[in-house]
């Protein structure tokens, strides 16, 4: 579309608006790069402490089956004893012979067995029968012992394993196993005891290889702990029954593992615990949270403050690119003013700020295309301004550009349509292109123009008015085959020529 040359420096305006966003889609790129950088790191974390804590479950779980397992054929082993010694009591006897018999035997069966501590037999009253010490202390009785008392009054034959309490003969700390003696008549007729040595479990708990917080512990299913590593004498005894595992998780699960704080020593631990299923015995084997994430933490360390680092030189690096952004914008924005300025100058005549030639070639090739395809008439005016050798010459050179320039100036007030083109043509001669204008108006337009110069009243000594005139010719067409550029100025041209002939200071419109 035509522009007036007021328009165009508007055109560039508009542009820095469009790329505005780029610099906030660079603050958002950096912004999520900042958290890419973040959830990656947190989802490592904590994939490597899930991976950890895996890890200390297997070997906990692990480590709880084989303690189980060392239990159970402990208590297996010491039982078999205790069966044969009520297969032979209730069927031998217990005469002097036969007691002496079985010390000997029992004395042996100690000594292979590496956890017994020894093996007794007492009769219905708690009286000492048999021993495998061979000897009997003086007025020595258990019927006081809790084990005795249970065989008293339950009819049950199999296994009975009490709290662990220390021996009566060695003052160690012992675990007992026992079994109901029955009479001829199936009444209680005394019980048969395995003492298992708690050594024997402390040396094996010993043997794994654990952290300096981790804990194993033997137990009842009522909770009261059998052994314990780390040993102290005042936790043999003492009851876990409030512990998580115990309210927790045993009664879900005969096994499995739990982070869980204990209420022994309140170190939290990874237990893996497991209770066997024939003895009413509880294993557990823990791993402290703090050595089994140890490891884990120090790594956590490193990478945090290789995280904070990134997004730190993330960070810096965005600011310093936001910077750049802004600044090539900026630049950018005062380089479409510079062009714009530039664009304009080259279409523009300097002196009078009128359009130049080349702009003038360029609108009246697109008019004249638009025009010939609307067929619609188009109009072009030449001016010249009189005797304008004679003012140069009476009033100087630079007098002239003035006079020019105040000419310009009066021609560029008389438009007032936006698409209508004021032309420096040449010299003092001027152009003024009217698209879509009839004859009628353009020759209007010219008087117009012609009117307001002489009302300037520039003096003009050889001009016979005494001031500045101008001579205007005017042509209009629809442009076609016959309607060309060339024939739109020279007609424009000849009318202004008849203009000067018929005595000047008027408008003539080509016939
Ligand atoms: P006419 O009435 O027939 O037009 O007579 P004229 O003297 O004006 O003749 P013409 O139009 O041929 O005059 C052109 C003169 O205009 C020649 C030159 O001295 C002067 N002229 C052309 N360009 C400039 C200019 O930029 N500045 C000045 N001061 N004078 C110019
Ligand atoms: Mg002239
Ligand atoms: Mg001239």
């Amino acid at each position: 579309m035509l522009n007036s040359q007021n328009d165009d420096s508007r055109v560039d305006l508009a542009q820095p608006t469009k790329r505005a966003p780029v610099l906030w889609l660079a603050v958002i790129a950096i912004f999520f790069v900042c958290v890419s950088i973040v959830t990656f790191n947190v989802w490592q974390l904590e994939h490597a402490k899930e991976h950890e804590l895996h890890q200390a479950e297997i070997s906990t779980s692990n480590l709880s089956k084989s303690l189980a397992q060392q239990a159970e054929d402990t208590f297996d082993e010491a039982d078999v004893i205790l069966v044969d010694l009520v297969e032979r009591i209730q069927h031998d006897g217990r005469g002097p012979a036969q007691v002496d018999r079985l010390e000997s035997l029992l004395a042996q069966h100690v000594l292979e067995t590496h956890q017994l501590q020894g093996v007794f037999f007492y009769d219905r009253t708690g009286s000492w029968i048999v021993s495998s010490f061979g000897i009997k202390p003086p007025n020595a009785n258990n019927a006081d012992r809790e084990y005795f008392q249970y065989h008293e009054q339950n009819v049950n034959l199999g296994p009975h394993i009490g709290k662990a309490v220390r021996s009566r003969t060695t003052n160690a700390w012992i675990i007992p196993i026992s079994r109901r003696v029955n009479d001829a008549q199936g009444n209680f007729d005394g019980v048969v005891l395995a003492t298992v040595s708690m050594t024997y479990f402390d040396q094996f708990f010993d043997s794994f290889n654990m952290d300096d917080k981790g804990a194993i512990f033997l137990a009842m299913t009522d909770g009261t702990v059998l052994a314990r590593r780390p040993f102290t004498d005042d936790v043999i005894g003492k009851s876990l029954v409030k512990g998580a595992v115990f309210t927790e998780y045993l009664p879900k699960a005969m096994s499995g593992t739990a982070m869980v704080t204990s209420i022994i020593d309140h170190v939290s631990r990874l237990y893996g615990y497991r209770q066997l299923a024939k003895y009413p015995l509880v294993v557990a084997a823990a791993i402290s949270e703090e050595s089994l994430l140890q490891e884990w933490r120090a790594n956590s360390f490193k990478s945090i403050i290789i995280l904070v680092s990134a997004v730190i030189a993330n960070i810096l690096f965005g600011i310093l690119l936001i910077q750049q952004i802004r600044f090539g914008l900026k630049a950018e924005a005062r380089m479409r003013v510079a062009q714009s300025s530039l664009e304009k100058l080259a279409l523009q005549d300097s002196m009078t700020g009128l359009s130049n030639r080349r702009h003038f070639e360029r609108v009246l090739n697109i008019e004249f295309r638009r025009s010939g395809r609307n067929k619609t008439p188009l109009s072009l005016i030449m001016l010249d301004i009189d005797f304008f050798k004679s003012f140069n010459d009476a009033y100087g050179h630079f007098a002239g550009d003035q006079c020019i320039v105040a000419v310009a100036d009066a021609l560029r007030a008389c438009l007032n349509r936006a698409g209508d083109l004021a032309v420096r043509y040449g010299g003092e001669e001027m152009a003024i292109f009217l698209p879509d204008n009839d004859d009628e108006g353009a020759f209007a337009l010219a008087e117009k123009i012609r009117l307001s110069i002489v009302a300037r009243q520039i003096p003009h000594a050889d001009n016979p008015l005494g001031v500045v005139t101008v001579s205007l010719g005017c042509y209009t067409c629809v442009p076609g085959e016959q309607n060309t550029i060339e024939t739109l100025i020279q007609c424009a041209d000849a009318a202004l020529y008849s203009a000067k002939k018929a005595g000047r200071n008027m408008s003539v419109t080509y016939k």
